[in-house]
């Protein structure tokens, strides 16, 4: 497996160097919205520490990760009135991964309404503030 690199697009999200609207943060983890959301509230939950996927996290980075997935997705039933949620993971080129600092993908869903395709649709920007918003007041 190809090692970590510290300039993949997460990790400058987490160093501030891209911007990106935060949903949540604590000493260990950083969940932001996806700019291209599958369904909307699609976040991204990571571990702050450099890891590539599952296969090289710390086991308790990969819980506490876990954990506020929870966290995003009891949230995000409340905040868009979601009948579920689908919770996403990929690891490597032939798992489905496309950048490499792990994530966990926290989707909000209805009935009868299907995920848009991978990378098929760029959210507004007005549109994903309000939308981290509304998840910012559902973890309150
Ligand atoms: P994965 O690596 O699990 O396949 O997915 C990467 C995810 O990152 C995709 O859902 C994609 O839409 C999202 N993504 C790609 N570039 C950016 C970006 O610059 N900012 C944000 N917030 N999400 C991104």
């Amino acid at each position: 497996m190809p090692s970590y690199d510290p300039n993949n697009i997460f990790a400058k999200i987490l160093r501030g160097e891209l911007p990106s609207y935060k949903v949540y943060e604590d000493d260990k983890a950083f969940a932001f919205l996806d700019i291209m959301p599958r369904a909307p509230g699609h976040t991204l939950i990571l571990p702050k520490a450099p890891a590539r996927n599952i296969l090289d996290v710390n086991p308790d980075d990969l819980a506490h990760v876990m954990k506020v997935a929870q966290k995003i997705a009891q949230a995000a039933m409340k905040a868009f009135d979601a009948e579920g949620v689908t919770v996403q993971q990929f690891n490597e080129a032939a798992g489905g991964q496309v950048v490499f600092h792990l994530h966990v993908h926290v989707i909000p869903r209805h009935a009868g309404v299907s995920l848009k395709a991978p990378a098929s649709f760029k959210e507004t920007p007005d549109v994903l503030a309000a939308h981290a918003e509304r998840l910012k007041a559902a973890l309150a």
